[in-house]
């Protein structure tokens, strides 16, 4: 009866795995908002380091993981993955279900898998520091913690909702010595157009990531960091899908069912790709599910559409499923998972059918959230019991089909920053918000004056 696989250190991967390079359909190129042509890499130098930007564009399989990164991340790698018996008993499904634990982490999720990545590449290339913004969080404390081991100055923009609702996030990126402000902010020409607009603004990520773009644009010695969505960040998460395939041989089950929560799709990616490689070149069939709220339904009721990724229109146009930039999800409590837009890599994945997607109710996620913590003992993020929500789901069919499927899930953070959330849950507080429609259909139709002419 066993719980938990372990890997040795010296398991470890030595590679980020690519997943572009097996792609039936390459990803569309970013446009330059102007030309509406691809754009050319020497346009992102002013915000990241050159490195960055080759992983950008890679088309190779795997890049090796450099040795000073490594080192570090060691320090909780390889993560444990554990087989859900409890839970199992609880929902009495025949489906085994294991979930890789990313909490173990420093920062408390699969952040600093990326965090101490970009803050290595940055390093090496004479920055003194990286502006960003950050969520629920978890992002901002993984990149202070990276930043902070590489001698780096971190400069956080956290969106005005979760500033104020996990306090003390903000200190723990504080003891790692960054600076953090709640966004919209008065630091920056569209932070202080925002609160003009609306001075009680709750924010959004894609006004935070305008504001911390705008910080870095400003100064030659600052770059910027982005913690999902781009193409290097989903990159260096491979190392937890990859890990998980060793473990799930060792335990003699590959898995049916790959289940993720989808915010951006980083943590997604990190685990579902190694196994997607297996479906590309070992004819595997493995089903991949996004899992997303009902409240910011990109994959499941908006549009593959060129988009920008921030609100100010900044970024390149990137070809995505979005429910547009001005898109304003309600304040639910999965604050990683409240950004308008998807990866480029999975949006083209989801475009073509190789993953699935679904949405989840706020209520419904923390209920699952609750029998997880119950059978398991481990408090989930709230992003991650959108995962758990959608576990169940598919144990519940293997119960009523009675198939035995293995279902593996991304535990990717613990909740234990988000007390107030589960409070409000346990208090009768929570309200589900789906998105309305006229909303959404709203804020996609400002997207057609951004779309490039047929060819
Ligand atoms: C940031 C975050 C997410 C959402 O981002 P992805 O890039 O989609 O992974 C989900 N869960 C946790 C715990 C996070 O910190």
């Amino acid at each position: 009866m066993e719980y938990k696989y372990h890997l040795s250190e010296s398991e470890m991967p030595r590679f980020f795995y690519n997943i572009v390079a097996d792609m039936p359909n390459k990803p569309m190129p970013p446009l330059h908002p102007g030309t509406r042509e691809p754009i050319t890499p020497d346009l992102l130098e002013p915000l990241f380091p050159r490195d960055l930007i080759l992983q950008e564009v890679s088309t190779e399989r795997y890049i090796e993981i450099p040795e000073e990164v490594r080192k570090i991340y060691a320090q909780w790698r390889p993560t444990p993955l554990f087989r859900a018996r409890n839970l199992e008993k609880l929902i009495d499904t025949p489906a085994r279900i294991f979930y890789k634990y990313e909490g173990v982490s420093p920062a408390g999720s699969h952040k600093p898998n990326t965090a101490v990545a970009q803050a290595f590449y940055n390093k090496v290339s004479g920055v003194k520091g990286i502006a960003t913004e950050t969520g629920a969080g978890q992002w901002g404390t993984a990149l202070a913690f990276g930043c902070q081991l590489f001698g780096l100055d971190c400069e956080v923009y956290m969106v005005r909702v979760s500033y104020d609702q996990k306090p003390y996030r903000k200190v723990m990126m504080n003891t790692f010595g960054a600076q953090v402000y709640p966004s919209p902010s008065d630091r920056t020409e569209f932070g202080r157009k925002m609160l003009k607009k609306d001075p009680g603004s709750s924010g959004s990520l894609g006004i935070a990531i305008s504001e911390a773009i705008e910080k870095a644009a400003a100064d030659p010695k600052t770059h910027y960091a982005l913690g999902s969505v781009l193409n290097h960040v989903l990159l260096h998460q491979t190392i937890i899908g990859q890990e998980s395939l060793l473990q799930m041989e060792k335990a003699g089950h590959m898995p049916d069912i790959v289940v993720a929560p989808f915010g951006g799709g980083s943590n997604f990616a990190g685990i579902a790709f190694p196994f997607l490689h297996l479906n590309f070149t070992k004819n595997q069939n493995i089903r991949c599910i996004a899992v997303e709220p009902t409240s910011c339904p990109k994959l499941t009721r908006g549009s593959f559409k060129y988009d920008f990724g921030d609100t100010a229109g900044m970024t390149p146009l990137l070809p995505m499923f979005t429910l547009g930039h001005d898109f304003m999800p309600s304040a639910i409590h999965a604050g990683g998972l409240r950004y308008h837009g998807a990866g480029v890599i999975v949006s083209q994945l989801l475009k073509d059918q190789l993953i699935e997607a679904v949405a989840q109710n706020q209520e419904r996620c923390f209920s699952a959230g609750m029998d997880f913590i119950r059978s398991e003992g481990i408090i989930p993020a709230p992003e991650a019991t959108h995962a758990i929500a959608t576990v169940i789901d598919e144990a519940i069919q293997c119960r009523e089909e009675g198939t035995p499927k293995n279902i593996l899930f991304n535990l990717c953070g613990h909740g234990y920053f988000d007390m107030g959330a589960y409070a409000d849950y346990m208090a009768g507080k929570l309200k589900d918000a789906p998105a309305d429609e006229d909303a959404i259909r709203k804020s996609l139709k400002t997207l057609d004056a951004l779309q490039p002419p047929a060819r």
